[in-house]
């Protein structure tokens, strides 16, 4: 094993926070470089959701069929600036390529790898932070309007059920039961009790990133532009020196990683969402309505709807109707709905056309480290990621076999 060294993560999002943490348990000294630490980010809006039986990759089989409707449709879950389609080609090449049978199944393993210690390294967290009961362990509840939409969904859930997840069919009516503001218009429903949700996914990153603060993590408000010799570079004319670099910028890291020399298809996979602040009906638990693609959270601020899929880059302005759209589409479900004094957000998704993250050395330098490409899923499998960067980091075999989510894969 290494011995403890100057390290320098760039992104204050819930992957460089969880990071630092992992790292200065470890007894690194670190420094976390962010244009605006405190600032809005993925890690703040998203869902909430710890979604521990997502191991399928967005790419699902059968899923190009179902596009030009999505597309066509304006409360659809998916919408593409066409500006941006020629930038987009290569990402979408490997994306469909990541939907074959033989594809799924490779990656379904990995994911399930990566997400089985989620909840011990979340908990180890959660305590630190004395947010334990921030975390609802109440499983979520899916929804489907159509029993072609629950049978198109079955050998998915097969698949998760195939690596232990547990996968419960109940009836249109037990799940009015469990949610009785769902209006009646479900035709079949499944829960999944290991999923859960947290109280507000901005409590746990501020606290974490105040905590990092006291106990002498260096935060600097900086903008990295590029690597020279062991420095960041920055906008603002600065070099931060370093012994080992972590990326962790969340969607912006391709840019990052391309001036390390190693090429990433990464995209912004901007998604939105509504949160009512005095929504007028209750949900216990994370409601996921399957075949719109959107989801809806109780968390102690209010129900948050939330979902969609843009591909229109980093620097496009949000088009906050995708919000509405998707509070006009709750109120179907959730007819007593009120959408008063609702609160419009969009945030980028750092998607992989596989779905796999990436964690692990560059091919290129040994002193650079990566942990970006989320997802999804980076609420979820922040603390893990942390965990195994610190493991990169100063030597020690990870538990979790790390080649699926390395760089070289789109060498
Ligand atoms: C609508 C929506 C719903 C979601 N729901 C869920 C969910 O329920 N569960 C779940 O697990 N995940 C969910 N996610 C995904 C999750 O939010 C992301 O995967 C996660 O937040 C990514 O974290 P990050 O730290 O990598 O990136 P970010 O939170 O985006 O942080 C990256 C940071 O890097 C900084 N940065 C970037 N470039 C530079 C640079 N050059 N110099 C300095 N700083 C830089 C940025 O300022 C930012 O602070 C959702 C996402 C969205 C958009």
């Amino acid at each position: 094993m290494s011995a403890p060294s100057h390290i320098v993560v760039i992104g204050a999002g819930i992957i460089g926070l969880s990071v630092a943490r992992a790292l200065l348990r470890d007894g690194h000294s670190v420094t976390v470089i962010d244009r605006d630490p405190a600032g809005d980010k993925a890690s703040f809006g998203n869902a909430g959701g710890l979604g521990v039986t997502e191991i399928l990759p967005a790419a699902a089989p059968g899923l190009i069929w179902r596009i030009p409707k999505w597309l066509a449709d304006p409360l659809g879950p998916l919408s593409l600036r066409p500006a941006h389609l020629p930038h987009l080609l290569p990402w979408l090449a490997r994306f469909l390529r990541s939907g074959t049978a033989a594809e799924t199944t490779r990656i379904a393993g990995a994911l399930a790898a990566l997400l089985a210690p989620v909840y011990d390294d979340m908990l180890s967290l959660l305590e630190e932070l004395s947010l334990t009961t921030d975390l609802h362990r109440v499983g979520a509840l899916w929804v489907y309007d159509t029993e072609a939409g629950f049978q198109r969904d079955a050998p998915a859930h097969a698949m998760r059920r195939r690596h232990g997840i547990e996968v419960e069919t109940i009836s249109a009516a037990e799940a009015r039961r469990l949610e009785p503001a769902l209006a009646p218009m479900s035709a079949r429903a499944v829960v999944t009790p290991q999923w859960s949700h947290v109280s507000d996914p901005k409590r746990i990153v501020d606290r974490l990133r105040e905590q990092l603060l006291a106990r002498g993590v260096a935060m600097l408000p900086l903008e990295a532009t590029g690597i020279e010799g062991r420095a960041v570079v920055t906008a603002q004319g600065d070099r931060v020196a370093f012994d080992t670099l972590v990326v962790a910028a969340g969607a912006w890291s391709g840019r990052i990683a391309r001036t390390v020399g190693d090429p990433v298809l990464i995209e912004s996979e901007r998604g939105y969402n509504a949160t009512l602040p005095s929504p007028g009906v209750t949900l216990s638990r994370e409601v996921i309505f399957a075949e719109r693609q959107f989801v809806a959270t109780p968390l102690a601020i209010g129900l948050r709807i939330g979902g969609a899929a843009e591909f229109a880059g980093l620097d496009a302005k949000p088009n906050f109707r995708r919000s509405d759209a998707l509070v006009t589409l709750a109120r179907r479900y959730l007819p007593d709905l009120d959408p008063r004094g609702a609160v419009r957000w969009m945030g980028h998704r750092p998607a992989t056309p596989d779905s796999l993250p990436v964690i692990g050395r560059s091919r290129r330098r040994g002193d650079v480290v990566y942990a970006f490409g989320h997802g999804h899923l980076g609420l979820t499998l922040g603390p893990t990621t942390g965990r195994l960067v610190a493991d990169i980091a100063i030597g020690r075999a990870p538990s979790v076999d790390l080649s699926p989510f390395s760089v070289a894969r789109f060498a």
